[in-house]
């Protein structure tokens, strides 16, 4: 049932997904329900568990992150690892909302209020490459949706840290540290969003160093999570 191929719903506004099923707005109801769900998670980091509970995972038992939380909507696969990436490599943006929607729905309404929706900053380098911020449009969606206020002013990355795909969650933060900075005076609850979240390497720079400038409580909202 699954063809990401072609770009028909442009034309009959078809599921974004399977491109059949036109008038449904985005992705149709099978899709949606057959999407990789992440719908038992630690409270913590998201990682996956076989039943939901209200206590965090061992890891973060042992080690609690510094972040107060994080959301997550699916699994990092198929489709929405596709998704992600067409948007992401592919400028193929008419995927941003429908990711936008499925983290929307992620997040319990009572853990929607936050005062600021920062995205996840891009360095120079990678912003030429692939033209846009993905986690910024990403933002401003839920921005929209939530009336709450986005700003990718306050967050910089301020150095090139190249591909962290092949380093190991350690050689992640040793690589990334220091690479981000803070500009202006931020509120206290703050959502930092973004599409992928793999070790939690950049989310916990990010947060030790919002924890440094006024913030009280960083919250992580992304799309997908990978499984370890
Ligand atoms: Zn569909
Ligand atoms: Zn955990």
């Amino acid at each position: 049932m699954i063809n990401l191929d072609g770009n028909n719903w442009l034309l009959n506004n078809q599921c974004l997904v399977c491109n059949l099923h036109p008038g449904e707005p985005l992705i149709c109801h099978a899709c949606y329900n057959d999407l990789p769900w992440l719908d038992h998670r630690c409270p913590r980091c998201a990682l996956p568990r076989a039943l939901d509970s209200p206590h965090p995972c061992g890891h973060c038992q042992k080690e609690p992150p510094r972040w107060q939380q994080i959301q997550a909507a699916c699994h990092y696969d198929f489709p929405v690892n596709e998704l992600i990436s067409r948007a992401k490599y592919q400028q193929q943006l008419h995927f941003i909302p429908l990711l936008a929607e499925l983290l929307l729905d992620a997040i319990p309404p009572d853990q929607r209020q936050v005062d600021l929706i920062i995205p996840v900053p891009m360095d120079r380098q990678k912003l030429r490459t692939r033209r846009v911020n993905h986690a910024l449009l990403l933002a401003k969606q839920l921005g929209k949706a939530l009336g709450t206020p986005v700003a990718d002013h306050h967050l910089h990355k301020v150095r090139y840290t190249g591909q962290q795909k092949d380093l190991s969650r350690r050689q992640r933060q040793q690589n990334l540290k220091g690479s981000f900075a803070v500009k202006g005076d931020l509120p206290a609850r703050v959502a930092v969003v973004d599409d992928v979240m793999t070790t939690g390497a950049t989310l916990a720079e990010i947060t030790g160093l919002l924890l440094q400038h006024q913030v009280k409580e960083v919250v992580g909202w992304v799309v997908a999570r990978t499984d370890a």
